[in-house]
């Protein structure tokens, strides 16, 4: 199993992204890539639990290239790493951490959208959102936190016919 986790800080202009999905608010997540924390954390849950390093040896910040990335093809590339190492997704838990907006009418949609990224179903995607309380970076709306674990089985064998 792996552990992901992010943290970004927001600046004024929407919309906010988080799990590929465009949520409109007047604050958005800054950073080098889209910025997608939520993205980030999962990518970093599947490769720690694979033991393939995280997001930002496979994307380093100095590459060019990397400006402007959308974090939905950072996460499929890294899964497909994930992936050809043997591993398939048996489920997903992800905690979002926000202040603000309310993340509960978008829960399924970005449920929906990890599905797609991932080829998984929603029943195996878990998703919650916390308040900052008020205090910390998060409770004054000063950042976005996201957190996921990610449990990977073995590929299953080939049937056999006998
Ligand atoms: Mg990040």
């Amino acid at each position: 199993m792996g552990l992901g986790y992010d943290l970004h800080r927001l600046v004024a202009g929407g919309p906010l992204r988080i799990g590929g999905v465009d949520i409109p608010f007047g604050f958005r997540c800054a950073g080098h890539s889209d910025a997608d924390v939520l993205l980030h954390a999962v990518t970093d849950a599947l490769l720690g639990a694979a033991a393939l390093g995280d997001i930002g040896e496979m994307f380093p910040d100095t590459d060019p290239a990397n400006r402007g990335r959308e974090s939905a093809e950072m996460l499929r590339q890294a899964w497909q790493r994930v992936a050809s190492a043997g591993w398939q997704i048996s489920n997903l838990d992800c905690v979002v951490l926000l202040e603000a907006p309310r993340l509960a009418p978008h829960r399924q949609r970005i449920r929906q959208r990890l599905g797609e990224i991932l080829n998984l179903q929603p029943a195996q995607i878990g998703l919650k959102a916390k308040t900052g309380e008020g205090v910390d970076a998060v409770g004054r709306q000063e950042a976005i936190a996201a957190l996921c674990v990610a449990l990977l089985v073995p590929q299953a064998a080939e049937s056999s016919l006998d």
